[in-house]
């Protein structure tokens, strides 16, 4: 892997290593060391990488390479019909060589413009903001691509916009499964081209009910096709699918969820009850290393509360949630990236795929349902080498759910405290470590090269817990 110098060393394209160039990137990340080689030999993939780690890019460039190579031999099939064809080839001759075989079902307009042909390149991914996202990363990645055609559709915007990029040829479609279902129900969506499938967060799109439709939109996929799947894990349901979609798939598992998040401190603090998990927060709020902060909450309703006691406190805050039209939705996410906002208070489903570096500071105010939602949430800061971190406030109730979190990621949060806000309450006992008696199982303590700051009075990175009055 060391070996391995710049993109240009992996084999891409120059007009792609412009473009990564251009976007700031001189090495290839670990995640993408690995896939970028195997995706570009055609090769199936399931990769397991954190997020922060560069796997959009792992599977965009490689989609990338399969247009240029498209249009490589659009532009091949095209000289040898001129040349054959002695006068003048006729017009469609065109858009058949440059496309093969294709649907035609929405062909209602006559003459030599191009006929919606469907995409080369299918990426489902679970949610808007991940799908947005996505499709910035194949404008990015693609900028140097001549006339790239990327669309994106997602469900909470209208039909209108998304019919007519269906309408006309498409290289590269960006969607989340149910509203791509819908396209598909009324004939709008072709997918008859489809030479590579990404499954992005395939994991979360099985938690979010999405299977059926994931195998319905598999099957209406030419079978000769490459597909890569990323997942927090291939376990379960998630490897499942894989085994049914993929053919002698590589794996690619460069940072699982048990990774030590080396560049995201991480801290517990303990609250009485919910006034003093209140203080710890405003209190937080108040520190001058923030540049920008997400504030994590269970549900939507607590995100609009908070958001307002932040706002009326004089905070530059917003709410983002699932419950919110897309637009508003946007507007937020475009004030987090012009930096209007300071803080966003964000419910778990809202704040995936948000990917903003200025993020210094993850809140976990309100704690995930999911224990891997907790990975997600402090993946948020951290981006692109920079250091994040990752505050979780925990009512003695939330206990439990600490304790889940702490098993999944293999590592202990390490408690802090604020001078003045001390717990007046001790420490819950370790019951996970208890109810774990005799099961073997790696110390939470465990992480190595981590290397994270405990905070507050007295000195918390050891791996015992202890009561403190
Ligand atoms: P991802 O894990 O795909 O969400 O990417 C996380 C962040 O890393 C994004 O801001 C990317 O633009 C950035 N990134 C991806 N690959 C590289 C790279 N090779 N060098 C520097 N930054 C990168």
């Amino acid at each position: 892997m060391d070996k391995i110098n710049g993109f240009g060393a992996l084999g891409l394209d120059d007009t792609l290593v412009r473009a990564v160039q251009a976007a700031g990137y001189e090495q290839p990340t670990a995640v993408q060391a690995q896939a970028l080689p195997a995706a570009l030999q055609g090769r199936d993939l399931m990769v397991s990488s954190a997020t922060g780690s560069g796997k959009t890019a792992a599977y965009v460039l490689p989609a990338l390479t399969m247009v240029l190579a498209d249009r490589a031999a659009a532009v091949a099939a095209r000289q040898t019909a001129q040349a054959a064809a002695e006068p003048a080839p006729p017009p469609r001759n065109d858009v058949k060589g440059a496309f093969g075989r294709h649907d035609r079902r929405n062909d209602r307009r006559p003459g030599p413009r191009p006929q919606p042909t469907g995409p080369r390149v299918l990426v489902l991914a679970p949610t808007r903001e991940l799908a947005l996202q996505v499709t910035k990363a194949f404008i990015d990645h693609g900028r140097f691509v001549p006339g790239l055609r990327v669309a994106s559709i997602v469900g909470g915007v209208p039909y209108a916009a998304q019919l007519r990029a269906l309408a006309g040829p498409l290289d590269v479609l960006v969607a989340t499964p149910g509203r791509l279902m819908d396209h598909m129900a009324s004939g709008r969506a072709v997918l008859a081209r489809v030479g590579l499938l990404v499954l992005d967060e395939a994991d979360r799109m099985l938690d979010m009910g999405f299977i059926d439709d994931i195998r319905h939109i598999a099957e209406a996929l030419p079978a000769e096709r490459q597909t890569l799947m990323t997942s927090a894990t291939f376990a379960g349901s998630v490897g499942a699918l894989a085994q049914t979609l993929l053919r002698s798939p590589q794996r690619v598992e460069v940072a699982s969820h048990t990774e030590a998040h080396a560049d995201i401190e991480q801290r517990l603090h303990w609250a009485d009850d919910f006034a003093h998990k209140n203080a710890l927060l405003d209190h937080i709020l108040t520190e001058r290393s923030i540049e920008q902060a997400v504030v994590f909450t269970s549900t939507q309703r607590d995100a609009d509360w908070l958001a307002d006691r932040l706002g009326e406190m004089g905070h530059s805050v917003a709410a983002l949630h699932g419950g919110m039209p897309q637009g508003r939705r946007n507007r937020v996410l475009q004030g987090l990236r012009e930096r209007r906002l300071r803080v966003l208070v964000a419910t778990d489903v809202a704040a995936r795929g948000i990917d903003v570096p200025t993020i210094s500071h993850v809140i976990n105010f309100g704690l995930p349902m999911k224990e891997e939602d907790y990975v997600h949430r402090i993946g948020r800061t951290g981006r692109a080498g920079r250091a994040g971190l990752a505050v979780t406030l925990a009512e003695r109730r939330d206990a439990g759910m600490v304790h889940r979190i702490q098993r999944f990621t293999t590592q202990r949060i390490p408690p802090a405290t604020i001078a003045g806000l001390e717990p007046r309450r001790p420490e819950p006992p370790p019951r996970a470590e208890r109810a774990a008696a005799g099961r073997p199982g790696k110390p939470f303590g465990a992480r190595p090269g981590a290397g994270a700051k405990p905070a507050g009075r007295g000195g918390f990175g050891r791996p015992a817990m202890r009561a403190r009055g």
